[in-house]
């Protein structure tokens, strides 16, 4: 079983998946958390790649390649073996992030970037996908409170940008109603985790 978490930034989804990770562990249920861009060393360094804030001359259509990149590589050196081993994977971030980031967000077109991500996935789509839906004043405004968190390049963009994250993400959730399905990640960190945990605990 193949989850992916999805969301705008400060929407909590790495808080959130942590302690569904916990509470699985700890009722005896094995299932692997990993992140993107990174999980894997290849794929981390990519990710500094991008993310780091002195890259500033980083176009669009490299920054896109780079994620898919990155996808390609965590893949087949993470995911590919856990689920072969019926390992239930949760990935904090995945295609929809590129096709609402790169594809609306940045402009490049959410087909352009589908195409460069058939490439790179194949038809290794998720099972079921957690979007965490928050207004993006609330998400940057619980970010700003959150000190200890990396600096990346994304910090540059102006709130225009999260919004268009957003419109991203509902026009996904309109494509693919089957397979995403929303969390009001507004409410507590209680409520936005139970009902997470119950969508999790239901697929298995
Ligand atoms: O999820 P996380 O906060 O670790 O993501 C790191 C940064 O990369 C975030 O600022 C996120 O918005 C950005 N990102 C992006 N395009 C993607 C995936 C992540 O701009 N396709
Ligand atoms: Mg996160």
């Amino acid at each position: 079983l193949f989850i992916t978490v999805e969301g705008p930034e400060g929407a909590g989804k790495t808080s959130v998946i942590k302690k569904i990770e916990e509470t699985l562990q700890e009722r005896g249920q094995t299932i692997l958390l990993t992140r993107e861009p990174g999980g894997i060393e290849i794929a981390e360094k990519i990710r500094e790649v991008i993310l780091n804030p002195e890259h500033k001359a980083m176009e669009g259509r490299t920054e896109a390649l780079l994620y898919s990149a990155a996808r390609r590589q965590h893949l087949v050196e993470k995911v590919l073996p856990a689920l072969e081993q019926g390992i239930t994977v949760l990935c904090d971030r995945f295609i929809d992030s590129s096709l609402a980031y790169q594809g609306h967000a940045r402009g490049l077109g959410i087909d352009e970037v589908w195409g460069i991500n058939q490439f790179a996935i194949g038809d290794m789509m998720p099972d079921c996908t957690l979007y965490f839906d928050i207004d993006p004043a609330i998400g940057m405004a619980r970010i700003a409170q959150n000190k200890g968190r990396e600096v990346n390049r994304l910090d540059l963009e102006g709130m225009s940008f999260h919004h268009k994250v957003r419109e991203g993400y509902l026009m996904l959730l309109e494509r693919f109603p089957e397979r995403i399905h929303s969390i009001d990640a507004s409410r507590s960190f209680e409520e936005v985790y139970e009902e997470a945990l119950s969508i999790v605990q239901s697929l298995q």
